[in-house]
């Protein structure tokens, strides 16, 4: 719906709408609650668009039936991927079958007073827009449910009948995290609050109050063209902002008891999915984008949360989920529609939106073919598969037909049985960017444990990584403890043969049975004791430089990372002065986690949270690997201002031996 619909097509939409897929609301059960609901997946693939399909292109992505479909896996063209949903619709489906499949049946649920969600999900140029508002030639979701609801409403609201009926709109965009009226765009950024009865509303919102269809096209069509958009080199009108219509369905009772209901309905175009770096975004975009991803991130994870059964579900990590918390999970009805495209330009994003709706995933062992397809040469393979894969991969991988001993200019013959070959096998010879993009991609998910399913790695890979370093962690610690057992032997050998020795101990050397805490009301008066691994670094290097100086005892606030959460932190009076070494080590090692671990391994660096874990890991995704730890102040809600001190405080707890560690 880009102009206004012609009185014509309204008919015809309502004819459409009235027709096949008449609605078939009807109020029933009205006070009963249902069980909770969980987010309903469907997938959507859109054809090959005019323009868009290049020479000899050729879906990399095909349905296998009503639920499911199947993609060329990128990892081993020997494999493909088969993902399972709700429901999935295919290049030949209507917007009708979308509509009357996944969307008007949790539509009548209004009109018992709960609430209902329909999200647009997928990379920008996958049909998000297509399939929420569609074109007057073929009208989307938006003005179906439109139709139906209004249609509802009356006959439901008529004179004689028990309930009064009213419906309201409101038309809102979240933009780099802020909540805009697109009907009143002159109100700025608005808060959104939530009731005493958790009913979440945005005070200062525009309402418009609707009869008609006409009514609802005279404030929703203005109002569209005050959406934020930017364009990309994915799309000329790429929406960089999550759009958000609100249909409010009020009822109130004619007679006693006189009771009222309020149903909500959020139809929801999100901003593209996409990947920054293929957009070509920089500057602003890339800002954009960051906030953007932020907020889908977020939407995953409640997605995830939800259909878990997670006792936490993180709404109010962005903006997005805080709005939709009473519509999303709880009593509300949400049907999430992942957007895809069939080009093989976009099969990173296609499997990053396969990956984020997937409710179970199952590797198939046949070759994702096209009989009809004709290869003409491989292209020349710039990775060996081998170089990007595990060693157990590798070995899977591993076939007669690997890369590696082929010839890169050997002519594939046309697929036949016997040699057939994925039309997506030239991703892997095409772009190493790519693939390291797929193997964070794969990280990422495999560290979010993403809905329980093994996702792109094996969880047979993620199990050996965790077990070496806990290996490595043991020994570490056995070598310690033998280290220790070797000093306080020292130290009572010489004690032994000087006993005056034992009131100058040198503050490099930690008297034996000391090794309980200091208390810091009354410090030693030359005996420190230091963590045991700093003791280790010294004896290692002489010449490493360890200073305790002493300060006045003090209270102060300590601001950590999360300016949120001000911690009030008694200093004990000593200040350790850290030697270049250890800081240096230690600096590596903090950079090394934050670029290798997990949002659980995060949390064992001091003043990480769950969210900024979260953040880190959202980051890293987006950007890539941090070059410095000092990379972390531009992790959006990370205040680069106590830098220090949380390098200090790390680096102590790593050379304790506490934290910084995968768990
Ligand atoms: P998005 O909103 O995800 O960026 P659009 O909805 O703008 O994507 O779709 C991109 C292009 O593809 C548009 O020209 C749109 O008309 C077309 N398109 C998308 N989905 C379909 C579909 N199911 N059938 C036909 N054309 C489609
Ligand atoms: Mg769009």
């Amino acid at each position: 719906m880009d102009a206004g619909v012609p009185a014509r097509r309204r008919r015809e939409m309502a004819a459409a709408v009235s027709g096949a897929g008449r609605c078939r609301l009807s109020k029933v059960g009205a006070g009963r609650r249902p069980p909770p609901a969980r987010v309903r997946v469907a997938v959507r693939l859109r054809p090959f668009v005019d323009g868009t399909a290049g020479e000899n292109d050729t879906p990399c992505v095909r349905g296998l039936d009503s639920c499911s479909l199947e993609i060329a896996n990128w990892r081993n063209h020997q494999e493909t991927l088969k993902y399972q949903f709700d429901a999935f619709y295919g290049e030949r489906s209507s917007q009708q079958d979308i509509y009357a499949g996944s969307v008007q049946p949790i539509l009548r649920h209004l009109l018992e007073g709960q609430n209902a969600s329909v999200l647009a999900y997928g990379p920008t140029g996958a049909g998000k827009t297509h399939t929420m508002l569609g074109s007057p030639e073929q009208p989307g979701v938006i003005p179906r449910a439109l139709m139906d609801l209004l249609q509802l409403t009356r006959e439901e609201g008529a004179e004689g009948r028990p309930w009064a009926l009213s419906v309201t709109m409101s038309y809102l965009e979240i933009y780099q995290e802020k909540v805009l009226d697109l009907l009143e765009p002159s109100s700025g950024d608005l808060v959104i609050r939530e009731d005493c009865r958790g009913n979440i509303l945005i005070p200062g919102l525009t309402q418009k109050p609707i009869t008609s269809f006409a009514d609802f096209e005279r404030h929703f069509l203005p109002a569209s063209r005050n959406r934020t958009v930017g364009a990309t080199r994915l799309n000329q009108r790429s929406s960089r902002s999550h759009a958000v219509l609100l249909v409010k369905v009020d009822q109130r009772e004619r007679l006693a008891p006189f009771r009222q209901r309020e149903g909500k309905l959020y139809l929801i175009d999100l901003a593209g999915s996409e990947d920054n770096r293929r957009t070509g975004n920089k500057g602003l975009r890339l800002k954009e984008s960051g906030a953007i991803n932020t907020s889908l991130f977020v939407l995953g994870k409640v997605v995830d949360a939800l259909n878990q059964g997670l006792p936490r579900v993180p709404y109010r990590d962005s903006k997005l989920t805080r709005l939709l918390q009473d519509s999303l999970g709880g009593s509300a009805h949400s049907i999430l529609i992942a957007n895809i495209a069939p080009e093989r330009r976009f099969y990173l994003d296609t499997v990053s939106a396969l990956n984020f709706a997937a409710r179970s995933k199952e590797v198939i062992n046949r070759p994702f073919t096209n009989e009809s397809l004709q290869l003409p040469v491989l292209a020349p393979v710039k990775l060996s598969q081998k170089e990007l894969l595990g060693p157990s991969e590798a070995k899977r991988a591993r076939g007669p037909e690997e890369e590696e001993t082929r010839s890169p200019e050997l002519p594939v013959a046309p697929a036949s049985a016997s040699q057939k070959l994925s039309p997506l096998q030239k991703l892997s010879s095409m772009d190493p960017a790519m693939l390291e993009r797929l193997l964070s991609l794969d990280r990422l998910l495999g560290s979010q444990g993403s809905q329980g399913t093994p996702l792109l790695s094996t969880p047979k890979r993620e199990r050996m990584v965790l077990m070496k370093t806990v290996e490595e962690k043991d020994l570490e610690i056995e070598r310690l403890k033998m280290k220790q057992k070797e000093l306080e032997a020292k130290v009572l050998a010489q004690e032994a043969a000087d006993p005056k020795e034992k009131e100058n101990y040198s503050p490099t050397m930690l008297r034996p049975l000391a090794r309980r805490t200091v208390t810091v009301a009354k410090p030693l008066k030359k005996a420190v004791v230091m963590p045991l691994q700093l003791i280790q670094e010294q004896a290692a290097s002489p010449n490493a430089e360890i200073h305790i100086l002493k300060k006045k005892s003090r209270k102060r606030k300590l601001e950590s990372l999360d300016a949120s959460q001000p911690e009030e932190k008694a200093e004990d009076g000593w200040e350790l002065q850290i030697s270049p070494e250890l800081l240096a080590h230690g600096r590596q090692k903090i950079l090394d986690l934050l670029n290798e671990g997990s949002a659980r391994d995060l949390r064992s660096l001091q003043r990480i949270g769950q969210k900024k874990a979260q953040l880190i890991v959202g980051w890293r995704e987006l950007h890539g690997p941090f070059s410095q730890v000092e990379d972390l102040e531009r992790v959006e809600g990370i205040s680069g201002k106590q830098m220090e001190s949380f390098l200090k405080a790390n680096i102590l707890g790593l050379a304790a031996g506490q934290g910084c560690g995968p768990s």
